[in-house]
């Protein structure tokens, strides 16, 4: 029978395992990026080490990207469609709210290529905006 979340899981080739549905329901269900607490907090019972293991696997094979936002906590987020392990297509501005110390991806805008001077090779790029979002920004 089919099963989106098993579907999303098996296209990566990564085995699904309950851990692993549950992981990938959350980060589908959250619209920000998710850190490790975060997702611990989302799975009441689960084992910190595992739902660490599990974004580690998820990183690997290409289904989630890892943010670093400045707020000290990695956090993770659901990759495009078209990433690969070996190539992460989203390289797209992240957006950390300096309120609400969320953090958004902004698949529409994409991170602008640098021009470095010579010797450099670049092996990935991050740009992460700091303000504040859109409902922070409303209640201001
Ligand atoms: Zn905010
Ligand atoms: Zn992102």
């Amino acid at each position: 029978m089919a099963h989106p979340l098993e579907d999303t899981l098996i296209a990566r080739q990564i085995t699904p395992t309950p851990m692993r549905l549950l992981v990938l329901d959350v980060l589908q269900k959250e619209p920000t990026a998710l850190s490790l607490a975060d997702v611990e907090q989302h799975l009441k019972h689960a084992d910190r080490i595992t739902v660490h293991r599990t974004l580690k696997t998820f990183t690997d094979k290409g289904l989630v990207h890892r943010i670093e936002d400045g707020s000290g906590a990695v956090k993770f987020a659901l990759c495009a469609p078209a990433c690969t392990p070996e190539l992460h297509r989203d390289l797209h501005v992240h957006f950390f709210c300096v309120r609400c110390r969320e953090t958004a991806c902004l698949p529409a805008v994409p991170v602008p290529a640098l021009a470095l001077p010579g010797g450099y090779q670049v092996q990935e790029t991050s740009l992460v905006v700091k303000g504040h979002c859109p409902r922070c920004a409303g209640a201001v």
